[in-house]
């Protein structure tokens, strides 16, 4: 009975038509992103968020745990619905467990991104009782030479693929993504026969910005 009547709802396009029709008219934030930090573990070459040093000073100014779930409540208040967390690399956070945690609490839809180096059993744990909507990790190439001659860290690759591997075996919602520039733009094929090996979505992106510090380097990288 309450599956039909769910389906009733999201087959009736008056509905869906009414509710998109009052979020618009009420400015609803429906959806939302945080960036938890601009830290990353990885190097990349193409990164907008520019060396370690600029990233450095930045850091004084990341949230706080209590600031972001605070922020949290907010747009929830607001009527957020479905929140991307996103950084520099947001499992870094040694509050990510707690954060993301409030967030569901709350009752959002997560959707995290990272470069998928940081993948521990402690995390498939929390997402395995705590269900994110998606796991989107950054693919900088389909082989090790490839992918770190991006990254920047050496041993990043094994461990981005034990990362996809984790999440494919606690059958974690995921897609893969890369950043086409051309030094990896070769390998966007092997990079598509990866996800499509793996059964899950792949997805590129080849818009390349500038550094925050003003660094115009990742342009010469941008795919013609
Ligand atoms: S993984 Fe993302 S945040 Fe980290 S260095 Fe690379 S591009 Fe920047």
């Amino acid at each position: 009975m309450i599956d039909c009547a769910r389906t009733t709802i999201l087959n009736d396009e008056g509905y869906l038509e009414r509710l998109n029709r009052q979020i618009e008219q009420e400015r609803i934030p429906l959806s939302g992103s945080i960036e938890l930090t601009h830290r990353c573990n990885l190097r990349c070459i193409h990164c907008y968020l520019g060396p370690p040093s600029a990233v450095q000073s930045i850091r004084q100014r990341e949230l706080t745990t209590q600031q972001i779930m605070l922020l949290l409540d907010e747009i929830t208040e607001a009527g957020c619905l479905f929140l991307l967390i996103t950084g520099g690399e947001p499992l870094l956070r040694k509050d990510f467990p707690t954060i993301y945690t409030h967030a569901k609490q709350n009752g959002l839809i997560p959707t995290v991104f990272t470069n998928g180096t940081l993948i521990k059993d402690s995390l498939m744990d929390l997402f395995g009782e705590l269900p994110p909507y998606s796991v989107e990790v950054s693919l900088y190439g389909a082989t090790a030479s490839v992918y770190e001659n991006i990254t920047g860290v050496k041993g990043s690759y094994a461990r981005c693929m034990k990362g996809i591997q984790k999440l494919l075996s606690n059958n974690i919602r995921m897609q893969l993504k890369t950043m086409l520039m051309i030094l990896n733009s070769h390998e966007l094929s092997a990079m598509e026969k990866m996800a499509r090996n793996f059964g899950v979505k792949f997805r590129l992106d080849a818009a390349l910005f500038g550094c925050l510090n003003g660094d115009k380097t990742p342009l010469s990288l941008r795919f013609p």
